[in-house]
């Protein structure tokens, strides 16, 4: 039976963030790893600059593993699956990972470069299979570096939402095509929406399990994460061996406000595991008062189908990766929007696998092979998700 003891979090804060590191893992106990095999999994799905708090800061992992290294002679390995279309190496160079990742002591995978393996989910409520990286079985420990996020999906993307990195390829996608009406009808929630993604997610933590959670907040996303909300500095780094005591307390200094209800896959995961922590009560904190660390940030939109004064964004069932390229195609085409739309006549794109006929405008760009059901109705552009100068390129052809 899991003590309080076995749910210690450690939080520090310091500017110079290679000292949070190891202030924060010198108070855990943290096993021998010599021998082993140890994974660093930061997040790294998406190809930008560093310190936008999109992708794990790499001063963080790079701080993570020389303090492993300095303590264990174990084999280390650092990797992630990307986002669709995206290149993983690319990914990481860009976003700052080129010394690490090409240091001789630690070994850079694609984790999409193998075979998978599938592990079936005994009492999965959605999901009763999984093909997961083909690397899984090789590493003895795996440790989930996220980097602190607002997301508009799930409420939040921490420790364990990071763990998604190691699902096989396209199989992420399609936890967010599952319907299950019947299954989320018996989930209540007395806060927000659950939906067959935030089950789908909870079922993951019965076949893996982050053994050491290290929470990069030294900048975290608010808004509208998991690419395109704002960072903000807090220089602050969480660590606990027990993932979601680490996610509790993420979420207790930024959302102060929030129980685990307001990110449904945790609220999952921490009734259905045994003897797990439900709130930050359940947990012992290290330093025990937390309130100097305490810094609200901005949460996702409750709404994801956002009209703009001269674009209407048709949304419906959206995975993040549609949106975000939506999102940051508003951004860098403010300009030409503005010139070339107005309220009376707006741009209108429609996204997501659950648009209807009855949702559409008289000329919309429907975006994304989820929308190639009505690509009789509108413009249709394809891809999983297509890129946004490709989008560009046919609203303009299209004017
Ligand atoms: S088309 Fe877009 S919304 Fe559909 S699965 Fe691909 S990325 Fe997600």
């Amino acid at each position: 039976m899991k003590s309080r003891n076995d749910r210690v979090v450690s939080i520090a804060r310091n500017e110079n963030i290679a000292f949070a590191v190891n202030s924060c893992l010198d108070r855990l106990d943290i096993p021998d790893l010599t021998g082993k095999s140890v994974l660093l999994k930061p997040n790294v799905g998406r190809v930008v600059d560093p310190k936008q708090a999109v992708n794990t800061n790499p001063d963080v992992v790079t701080a993570v593993f020389h303090y492993l290294r300095e303590r264990f002679k174990a084999n280390y390995f650092i990797g992630d699956s990307p986002i669709i279309n995206t290149n993983i190496r690319e990914a990481f160079e860009q976003s700052g990972y080129s010394e690490l990742i090409n240091d001789p002591n630690i070994q850079f995978v694609d984790l999409d470069s193998r075979p998978p393996v599938e592990r079936a989910i005994k009492n999965g409520k959605i999901l009763k299979k999984i093909k997961l990286t083909g690397y899984l079985d090789e590493f003895d420990y795996i440790i989930s570096i996220p980097v602190l996020k607002m997301h508009m999906h799930t409420g939040a993307s921490l420790s364990f939402k990071n763990m998604k990195g190691l699902i096989y390829k396209r199989e992420k996608i399609t936890l967010h095509h599952l319907q299950a009406p019947d299954i989320i009808e018996q989930i209540k929630n007395p806060k927000k929406e659950v939906k067959e993604l935030d089950v789908a997610i909870s079922d993951l933590a019965q076949v893996m399990r982050p053994d050491l959670a290290i929470i990069d907040a030294s900048y975290a996303l608010e808004g509208m994460g998991p690419s395109s909300g704002n960072a903000v500095k807090l220089n602050t780094i969480i660590s606990s061996t027990s993932f979601l005591a680490a996610d509790i307390l993420a979420l207790a200094i930024t959302q102060p406000e929030w129980t685990l209800d307001d990110v449904p896959h945790l609220k999952i995961i921490s009734d259905t595991l045994i003897n797990a922590p439900k709130s930050l009560d359940d947990v012992q904190t290290n330093p025990e008062n937390i309130q100097d660390f305490i810094k609200p940030l901005e949460p996702p939109p409750s709404s994801i189908s956002i009209k703009y004064e001269n674009v209407n964004l048709i949304d419906v069932d959206s995975c993040s990766a549609c949106l975000s390229t939506i999102f940051n195609l508003l951004k860098n085409n403010k300009e030409f929007i503005d010139k070339n739309y107005t309220k009376e006549n707006p741009l209108n794109l429609a996204i997501g696998k659950g648009i209807k006929h009855s949702d559409l405008y008289e000329k919309t760009f429907l975006i994304g092979n989820c929308t190639s059901n009505n690509k009789e109705k509108g413009v249709f552009i394809k891809g999983c998700t297509p890129v946004e100068s490709t989008i560009m390129r046919i609203i303009k052809e299209e004017m």
